[in-house]
């Protein structure tokens, strides 16, 4: 299984659940099988008990688990059934990590953040990521994770540490980091600003992650030269430069990424030519 990371950057809300479906919405139209978990960095073990007026309504699998709507969106956009454990929050880790140390199995080590908690969240990733979720027996090709929250915040750092532990293990052609950006037009200068998307991206290289794709949430489309501008500012070839503006129906953002060949892109970053279906399915 190879890995799409989807993190979000300058503020919260950006559409990075969307995103993350959409993107496995185009990569299956590819002919590829696609898994997806969901990251969420809060110390609650679930959603269940988190209020809906605060963190929106509250999704419930078909196991019972009760979890992040993103993870609805995932069902819906890629037709899979999944669990509760593709619902990751510091949480679960931590019950883990504690249940494990109460039984004796750090043999009498000091328990620390790194590297017994980024070992589990390592662990966690890729066993869910091997769980079949569309009935088939072998695991995804691809599986898609959402961070929550925005690059830099205290909470995701042990996610974030894990998540460049396992790029580099990995390596190159098994893991992808899209990162998901915003482009705003300040009223009385009417430019679209591309500072805080490369400030983020600088945040994000700060911490060992080096995005190879971007996706830019805009309220109209980018101009030519803002995409140049990224491209040369944030170090992502402009053809991996997306560019995700605001739309009426959530369905048409995976046709807006189609029509960038942000596939193409993923699968070439993964070299997943040859896994993927016939280019006339693309
Ligand atoms: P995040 O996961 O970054 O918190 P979500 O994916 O939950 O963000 O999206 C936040 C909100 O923005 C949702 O209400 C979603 O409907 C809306 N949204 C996301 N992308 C777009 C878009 N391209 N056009 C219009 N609304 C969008």
């Amino acid at each position: 299984t190879k890995y799409v990371l989807i993190t979000g950057g300058v503020v919260s809300g950006l559409g990075k659940g969307v995103t993350a479906s959409s993107v496995g919405v185009v990569l299956k139209a590819c002919g590829l099988r696609v898994t997806c978990i969901k990251i969420d960095p809060y110390l609650n073990t679930d959603a269940g008990t988190m209020s809906p007026f605060e963190h929106g309504e509250v999704f419930v699998l078909d196991d019972g688990g009760e979890v992040d709507l993103d993870l609805g969106n995932y069902e819906r956009f890629l037709d899979v059934t999944l669990t509760r454990d593709n619902n990751i929050t510091t949480g679960k880790i931590y019950q883990s990590v504690i249940e494990k140390e109460r039984k004796g199995d750090y043999l009498g080590k000091t328990v620390q953040v790194v590297p017994h908690v980024t070992d589990e969240i390592k662990q966690w990733i890729q066993s869910v990521s091997s769980v079949s979720v569309d009935g088939q027996t072998r695991p995804a090709d691809v599986c898609v994770i959402e961070l929550g929250g925005t690059v830099g915040d205290i909470e995701s750092m042990p996610f974030i540490e894990a998540l460049r532990q396992l790029s580099f293990s990995l390596g190159k052609e098994n893991f992808c980091l899209i990162h998901v950006s915003l482009v705003l037009v300040l009223g009385v200068v009417g430019e679209q600003k591309t500072k805080p998307t490369q400030h983020s991206v600088r945040e994000l290289r700060a911490l060992g992650l080096t995005p190879d794709l971007l996706a830019c949430r805009s309220a109209q489309p980018l101009i030519g030269s803002v995409k140049e501008k990224l491209s040369q500012f944030c170090h992502v070839p402009v053809e991996n430069i997306l560019n995700i503006h605001d739309v009426p129906n959530l369905w048409h953002v995976p046709l807006i990424l189609r029509n960038q060949k942000a596939h193409e892109a993923i699968i070439k970053q993964l070299n997943l030519a040859g896994s993927a279906g016939p280019p006339e399915l693309r």
